[in-house]
């Protein structure tokens, strides 16, 4: 298929063309984030590839199949960011890539509840500076602390397991619970249980209609005094507002976020000549236990060949007429 790649950067070419090697796809790749203005770069093309902050809204789809594409393949796991409704309506099939190391992300959410637990990015700088001193660098021990899971499916599973591996006591929250993991050690609880008893709190889920700033006011006021909250999900499953609020209380003691709500004005560019407009994000990192990482959970080496090769997949595969298993059904957008 001829595939158009928007919102792409040099390792989406160098791992796509590598991996193509074997399928054969016609790949063009555009730095461009699709949108309504950018939809139609997609003409005389059969697909588009595109990433968590593309805008398949109503009006891009409705540009698209005016052009001639047929099928959008997602190199992600989320598609909250389609509007599904329309590409039914418009007859654009769309497929994603369900799972790619679901362990690239849940050490992602370990690497920033470490960094900000024992402060190895502020001590990093510290010691270049010849400034040897432990003041205000104390951290706690995560042995027998409570981690709270929202959300167990891939992710949270590998997570749970890092965190059993720590000595913690893990507790979760999902409508479907895993036997596997409460064999193994996880306790699933209610959510308020889970609010009021966790030390640290990872969130897990997708983003819907049921898990949009599921963390809120309401809910910090039900947690620990000085909790922990990392978010490697979607960012608007918080309440960036609330938890700024929460911040500057104490009542929320650490907050490490991959994502981010308005993510998509910032992410994935170089903006350190420009001037930030968005005062949020700007509060946010003002705090000194606020991590603050640039949706880079899924970025690692095993996690890409995966995207590439399961993307290029999906794609050879609808072009045969056949099911790749990895279609997204037609139903209510569950974020909108
Ligand atoms: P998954 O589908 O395997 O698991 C999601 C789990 O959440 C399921 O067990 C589901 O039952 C549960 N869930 C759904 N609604 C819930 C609710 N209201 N309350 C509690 N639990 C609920 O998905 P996954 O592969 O583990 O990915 C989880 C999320 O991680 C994705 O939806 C995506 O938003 C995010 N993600 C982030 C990155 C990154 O780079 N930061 C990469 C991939 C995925």
């Amino acid at each position: 298929m001829k595939i158009a790649f928007f919102s792409t950067k040099s390792y989406d070419r160098y791992f796509f063309e590598r991996y193509n090697a074997s399928f054969n796809h016609t790949l063009c790749f555009y730095e461009a984030q699709l949108n309504p203005d950018t939809a139609p770069l997609a003409e005389g093309f059969d697909a588009v590839c595109v990433f968590v902050n593309d805008q398949l809204t109503r009006a891009t789809l409705s540009i698209l199949s005016r052009k001639g594409v047929r099928l959008v393949a997602l190199r992600c796991a989320g598609f909250n960011n389609i509007d599904l409704a329309a590409a039914r309506e418009t007859g654009i099939r769309v497929v994603r890539v369900p799972a790619y190391s679901p362990h690239a992300i849940a050490e992602h959410a370990v690497a920033l509840a470490l960094t900000l637990n024992r402060k190895t990015h502020k001590a990093y700088n510290r010691v270049r500076e010849n400034n040897f001193s432990l003041e205000k660098l104390i951290g706690f021990d995560l042995w027998q602390k409570t981690v709270g899971v929202i959300g167990t499916g891939q992710i949270g599973a590998a997570f749970c397991a890092i965190m059993l591996g720590f000595g913690c006591r893990v507790i979760a929250y999902d409508s479907f619970p895993s036997p596997k993991l409460a064999d193994r050690g996880v306790e699933y609880t209610s959510l308020d249980t889970l609010f009021q008893r966790s030390d640290i709190l990872s969130l897990h889920c997708p983003l819907t209609p049921d898990t949009r700033h599921l963390i809120n006011k309401e809910s910090f006021s039900r947690m620990k005094k000085g909790v922990m909250l990392i978010n490697t999900s979607r960012g608007a499953v918080i309440d960036t507002k609330d938890a700024i609020d929460a911040l500057k209380t104490g009542q929320l003691g650490y907050l490490g976020m991959d994502v981010y709500e308005q993510e998509e004005n910032l992410f994935f560019r170089d903006l350190s000549e420009s001037i930030i407009e968005d005062d949020i994000i700007a509060r946010l990192m003002s705090f000194p236990n606020v991590l603050v990482t640039a949706h880079q959970g899924f970025f690692t080496n095993e996690a890409f060949e995966q995207i590439a090769t399961i993307t290029l997949q999906n794609i050879s595969t609808v072009e045969k007429g056949a099911d790749c298993g990895n279609e997204v059904p037609y139903q209510p957008n569950p974020s909108l």
